[in-house]
């Protein structure tokens, strides 16, 4: 049988090429988005042309409701077996204290609230077998002074609901990780304000580059994968070196 994943920010960025890589290896993919409908729709159409089922579902990470049907439309496809949590915001890059509490406020909703609102769905449904891969960033141990910290210190809180999560379900056969990317080329800078930050911040990645998408994607589907069978708890650095 199949497994059958859950990519939370399916539609774009890290999650759509983790969506098109999880499908080449022979997932259904369930692709979660908040309004970028045309892009989903781009992604399952990739995923069918793999020859697997895709759905795309609009649900707002941080509306639990929203969630719970996100996870209703999946069992569709077959019992769960694999969520990447991954669907997650900046804001404008810039000093602490210039961080606006509404700023503040979405950050925490969609990258900490909807991540354990979606691990907390997947615990309940999963059984031995299922895996759950948290999107974390390096920034959680870097801090990212004058860019973002709060959204580190968020990214912090990821490393932490990994850990503790995947001892809670270790037990019961489910493995819990999570992947800490570096400056990875997607749409997320141009909304922080720093549209070509990948290039502008090359000179202090030791690989001096940014990663693209799909090199994230491929460490998400080995932690997904069954090689993957003996690692829980871990959180696996893709940042060239950063
Ligand atoms: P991206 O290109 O901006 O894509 C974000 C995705 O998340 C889109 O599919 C978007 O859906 C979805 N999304 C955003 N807010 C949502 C919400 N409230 N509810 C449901 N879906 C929502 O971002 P990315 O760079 O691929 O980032 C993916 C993850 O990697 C994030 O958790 C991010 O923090 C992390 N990360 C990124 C980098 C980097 O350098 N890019 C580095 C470290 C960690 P729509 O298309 O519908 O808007």
């Amino acid at each position: 049988m199949n497994p059958v994943t859950i990519v939370t920010g399916g539609s774009r960025g890290i999650g759509a090429a983790t969506a098109r890589r999880l499908a080449h290896d022979g997932h259904h993919v369930v692709v979660g988005y908040r309004r970028d409908h045309d892009a989903a729709a781009r992604v399952v159409a990739d995923i069918r042309t793999a020859g697997r089922h895709g759905i795309a579902v609009a649900a707002e990470a941080a509306d639990p409701e929203q969630i719970q049907r996100l996870f209703d439309t999946a069992a569709d496809l077959g019992p769960l077996t694999g969520l990447v949590n991954n669907a997650g915001v900046t804001s404008p890059i810039g000093p602490f204290t210039d961080l606006r509490v509404d700023d503040l406020r979405r950050v925490v909703d969609v990258n900490l609230i909807g991540y354990v609102l979606a691990a907390q769905q997947a615990a309940r449904r999963m059984s031995a077998g299922g895996a759950i891969v948290n999107v974390s960033s390096a920034a959680a141990t870097l801090g990212s002074p004058g860019e973002y910290v709060h959204y580190a210190a968020v990214k912090a809180a990821t490393d932490t609901l990994t850990v503790g999560l995947a001892k809670e379900l270790a037990p019961r056969g489910i493995r819990v990780n999570a992947v800490a990317p570096g400056i990875i080329r997607t749409d997320l800078h141009a909304v922080s304000g720093a549209p070509d930050r990948p290039d502008t911040a090359a000179g202090r990645i030791p690989m001096g580059r940014a990663g693209q998408p799909d090199e994230v994607a491929g460490a998400i589907a080995w932690l997904l994968g069954p090689d993957a069978g003996y690692t829980t708890g871990a959180v696996l650095r893709v940042s060239g070196g950063l």
